[in-house]
């Protein structure tokens, strides 16, 4: 019965959405004829609403799409437009550099600067370039491999860290089975990966002491299933179960960088082996990174040939090019600052009260919960322990009113899950224009008996 009300209540948004947005829905008929179902990127089919808002023009915390209206920007390309769109120190870098060439496959001076400033952030002493976190990841965990010379690595249940192969593995009744949805896995997941809940230490230890697992790829706290924060002591022992069974310990800083100049890392005193970041590093411009210990940049500067270093399998043939390293400079130097990172965090607060306010006051069985400048609202009570609770308290469908009726309301939240973000842009009213959404939205989910009745 309140599914049947929530598909009326659906119903009507989707409505309202066709009729603001006469132009986006045209263009995108339009596409349908040379593009693969209709998108340039395939996963843009699931926004809310049915069709994708076509932007005319993206700056600070806000874009305007082709039909003239305006939004607030909480989803910030899922964390690429961290900086708020087109942040002015990193547009003049980026105008500057392409009137000096865009990509010569040598190197600049910006590549030493970032990788200082990258040391001075996260503490790791060596650095790489690639274009994207994910490109990032596969090479991290690549030259954990060949470094360590075993064949597996080890992820938590639920995690995400880009289209790498080796990662698209979840737990099925205790064993590991490819990620629903996976397209083409190249072989079956268990040869690569082991998985194991996050914060179950002891699942943990028993899957390193298999003595196979090169490397563990980690969030220091899950935030592509909701968010998921580590217990306490959770960090402690995995550090330490990693370094007594000779396993390399990398952490993704990708989204975990809301939680300050140095992301999760800085922020907790983690000691990863491997770091790696992409999205908003050179202000949305393709760039990402990843460093070294000393120890492990050492044995990996000595085990590779120089005839074959092109072809090892680490590479790009723009990786590290001039445009990158000049935008990200700038944005490191000028915009994701310690003075950001401290406003976009309090602006975090301010949405998360608002949004635990309106839960308050409707008696939605749902909770809210932040890390750092991030916040997403999840459709349980209590805060999950791990990916696969986090999980269960998915609603698909649910998900995607929430997200149309917002949208109607002038306010994009990630196609993915409930999330929020902060940029040094987002103002205060920004904020509390979603807030009073929220609240609408959550006040008549109860009104009609859809939450918070059984
Ligand atoms: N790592 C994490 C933690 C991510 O959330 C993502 C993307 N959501 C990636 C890596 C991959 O980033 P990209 O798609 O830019 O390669």
């Amino acid at each position: 019965m309140s599914r049947d009300r929530l598909a009326a209540l659906h119903a009507r948004e989707k409505e309202r959405f066709a009729d603001d947005h006469p132009r986006s829905l045209e263009l995108s008929a339009q596409a349908r004829e040379h593009l693969l179902a209709g998108v340039p990127m395939h996963w843009m089919t699931k926004w809310a609403g049915g069709f994708p808002l076509y932007v005319a023009e993206a700056r600070g915390s806000r874009f305007t799409d082709v039909d003239g209206r305006e939004y607030v920007d909480l989803c910030l390309g899922d964390t690429g437009a961290m900086t708020g769109h087109a942040p002015e120190p990193t547009l003049r870098a980026v105008a500057e550099q392409m009137g000096r060439g865009i990509t010569t496959m040598l190197p600049t001076d910006d590549a030493h600067w970032c990788a200082s400033e990258l040391h001075r952030r996260f503490g790791l002493p060596i650095w790489q370039f690639a274009l994207t976190a994910t490109d990032a990841n596969r090479f991290a965990i690549r030259l954990a491999r060949h470094v360590t010379r075993r064949p597996k690595i080890l992820v938590f249940n639920w995690c995400y860290h880009g289209t790498v192969d080796e990662t698209f593995a979840t737990l099925v009744r205790g064993s590991v089975e490819a990620r629903r949805g996976n397209l083409g896995p190249p072989v079956h997941p268990a040869e690569t990966t082991r998985v194991v809940e996050f914060n179950d230490v002891d699942a943990l230890e028993r899957e390193l002491a298999r003595g196979d697992v090169a490397v563990v790829l980690a969030e220091p706290a899950l935030t592509n299933i909701g968010i998921v924060h580590p217990e306490p002591g959770f960090h402690d022992a995995l550090r330490e179960l990693t370094r007594h069974h000779g396993t390399l310990l990398a952490i993704d800083e990708t989204h975990t960088i809301c939680c300050g100049p140095g992301g999760y890392t800085a922020a907790h005193d983690l000691e990863p082996d491997l770091l790696t970041i992409g999205k908003p590093i050179a202000g949305g411009v393709p760039a990402s990174a990843y460093g070294f210990s000393e120890a492990l940049a050492g044995q990996v500067v000595e085990s590779i040939e120089l005839e074959d270093v092109d072809v090892g399998g680490v590479g790009g043939t723009l990786a590290g090019n001039a445009l990158s390293l000049a935008a990200m400079r700038a944005t490191l130097r000028e915009v994701l600052t310690d003075d950001a990172f401290a406003r976009m965090i309090r602006l975090a607060e301010h949405f998360t009260e608002g949004v635990e306010a309106a839960i308050g006051e409707a008696g939605a069985p749902w909770h809210v919960t932040r890390l750092g400048c991030r916040a997403e609202y999840l459709f349980a009570p209590d805060r999950p322990r791990n990916g696969t609770e986090a999980h269960a308290a998915g609603d698909y469908e649910l998900e995607r009113y929430m997200h149309l009726h917002a949208l109607n309301r002038g306010i994009l939240l990630t196609p993915f899950h409930n999330m929020a973000l902060m940029s040094p842009a987002t103002k205060e009213a920004d904020v509390d224009l979603h807030t009073e959404a929220f609240r609408e939205a959550v006040l008549e989910l109860a009104a009609e008996g859809i939450v918070g009745s059984d």
